[in-house]
């Protein structure tokens, strides 16, 4: 199918464009029936979107829904809020599997995430979903909306981490139900009610690990052939996919390398994703699912924002290398049937171990300002660890306290990034750092303005802390805001210093807030 063109021969840019090449490949339920079930022959369903009769459009990404071929959607905003659909959109829920917290959790699927389709634009794939505009036959006994709370959360930092340069999905709009939705926050027995909200996300593809797990868990051999066959021809269009035996191994090294530039990305700048779950792990590598995430404030390698984490700590700040080796292994269980060969796979996640540790020594050397990585640069990270784990600096403001020429760096200039009073013994520690830092930095082969022109584009200025968030989404639950649409133009230039009021330690009044420091969830 191609994209309607007007005689003048301009692209004709709206929602007629939208395509369905994924639901004319693979075989899908259309009946249109949303009960709640198990749908072993399929990959999706139809399904329809809830009536919603006051919605109120919050923000729309203009820019990001022409780049993609949708244009301003001038006449069809209430495609945004998934009312009064054209003909040609056939709405769908996919069903995809996973491993939750380490375990075997069986069939899920979009719960509340409803597909829209694909669109083209310069030869490039879209997909559009409606987060939280009804329930599916994935929805789980849940309601399938979304709270105005998760989807700002979603619809800022999804933009936040596209601005940052990490890959992602993005948001084109966010919108409210006029729907009250009921929530037990902190899951104590205490449901309330809250304002529902749409987002509409796109990317390349929302295509989760767990989709290959759910095919190879029902032994659906030719499907899952066909869904591996799909993802190269379309997303790793830079694997030859006629006459190569390889292209399966080939795909899942691709996937590895992508992820781990994620994961490496989220190390950089302090993001923690909270619900690691296969589930959740794009195959194009791309952050999903915006949910109990937090950025880092204070260095803590032990930190789960997310408060059903809290007992194993699964998904820390410092396990989410680990993790996410270990979600491939579980991809490569799924994919194994199109391998048939446990020695390559083996060898492409130890591989993946040891790649980490390089890639992750290389993303520090260039937050440090170091030209190269130097064989004793390994012992110097280890150390910093160390000492960013003993006295809890914020991770983002210490790396800006060494931003300046280094013969000028002194401990008095880190003190706006403490969250305790230090101990002489520790500020000690802190000047021993500092002298060995500077010895390295003489190390460099390049000058020391490189060296800073380096490091101010690997070392952000302002990151949307939860707290930011959380006032934020007080302020738009009493329909101001302001606070909102300021975050939202702060998060676009994250390596300026634009909002010096943002690039600030977390105050202490908010220490034990639940929605700062931790969060459920519930959303
Ligand atoms: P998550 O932990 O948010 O990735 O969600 C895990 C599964 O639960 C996915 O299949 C979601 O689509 C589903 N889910 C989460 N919240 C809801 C909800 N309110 N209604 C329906 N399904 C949901
Ligand atoms: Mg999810």
């Amino acid at each position: 199918m191609f994209p309607s063109e007007c005689e003048t021969g301009f692209l004709i840019m709206n929602t007629k464009n939208i395509t369905h090449n994924f639901t004319e490949q693979f075989p899908g339920d259309f009946s249109g029936n949303l009960m709640q079930r198990q749908t072993p022959d399929f990959l999706f369903c139809t399904v329809k979107p809830a009536d919603f009769h006051q919605t109120e459009l919050i923000d729309f990404n203009e820019e990001l829904s022409i780049e993609i071929g949708l244009g301003n959607l001038e006449n069809d905003k209430d495609f945004l809020v998934a009312q009064n659909l054209p003909n040609n959109i056939e709405t769908y829920a996919t069903a995809y599997a996973g491993h939750q917290f380490g375990n075997w959790a069986g069939q899920l699927g979009d719960g509340r995430a409803i597909y829209a389709g694909e669109i083209f634009n310069q030869g490039k794939q879209t997909e559009i979903q409606w987060k939280g505009a009804g329930a599916t036959p994935y929805s789980r006994h849940a309601d399938g909306r979304a709270v105005l709370r998760s989807s700002i959360r979603e619809y800022l930092m999804s933009e936040a981490m596209f601005h940052l340069g990490i890959p992602t999905t993005r948001a084109l709009s966010l919108s409210k139900t006029g729907e009250d939705v009921i929530r037990d926050i902190q899951y104590s027995g205490n449901p309330q009610k809250e304002q529902g909200a749409i987002v509409v996300r796109t990317a390349e593809s929302f295509l989760r690990f767990g989709h290959f797990e759910l095919l190879s868990a029902r032994n659906q051999a030719d499907l899952l052939k066909q869904l591996a066959d799909y993802t190269i021809e379309n997303f790793y269009k830079e694997i030859n996919s006629e006459n190569n035996p390889n292209k399966y191994i080939d795909c899942f090294q691709a996937i590895c390398d992508r992820t781990l530039k994620m994961i490496i990305d989220w190390y950089r700048v302090g993001f923690v994703h909270g619900v690691m779950n296969t589930d959740n792990m794009s195959i194009l590598g791309l952050t999903i699912d915006y949910g109990p995430y937090s950025m880092m404030d204070g260095y803590d390698l032990e930190f789960t924002p997310n408060t059903t984490d809290l007992p194993g700590k699964r998904y820390a700040f410092g396990k989410q290398g680990q993790i996410s080796h270990w979600n491939l292994a579980a991809l490569a269980n799924a994919v194994f049937p199109l391998i048939n060969d446990s020695e390559v796979l083996e060898k492409i996640l130890d591989n993946y171990g040891k790649q980490f540790w390089t890639e992750h020594d290389k993303m520090l050397a260039k937050k440090f300002g170091f030209d190269e990585v130097l064989p004793e640069d390994e012992r110097f990270f280890t150390e910093w660890q160390q000492l960013m784990q003993d006295l809890n600096f914020d991770y983002t403001l210490f790396f800006q306290s060494l931003e300046k020429p280094s013969s000028e760096i002194k401990t008095d200039g880190f003190s706006d990034s403490f969250y305790r009073h230090l101990s002489e013994n520790e500020m000690t520690r802190l000047s021993n750092f500092i002298r060995k830092y500077q010895e390295r930095k003489r190390k460099n082969k390049i000058s020391e303005t490189e060296s800073l022109a380096m490091m101010s584009k690997e070392n952000p200025k302002f990151i949307l802390r939860n707290y930011l968030l959380f006032e934020a989404i007080q302020d738009a639950e009493n329909g101001d805001y302001k606070m909102f649409f300021k975050l939202k133009e702060a998060l676009q230039n994250p390596y300026e210093n634009r909002f010096p009021e943002f690039n600030q330690k977390r105050p202490s009044k908010y220490d034990n807030q639940t929605g700062c420091s931790q969060l459920s969830c519930s959303s």
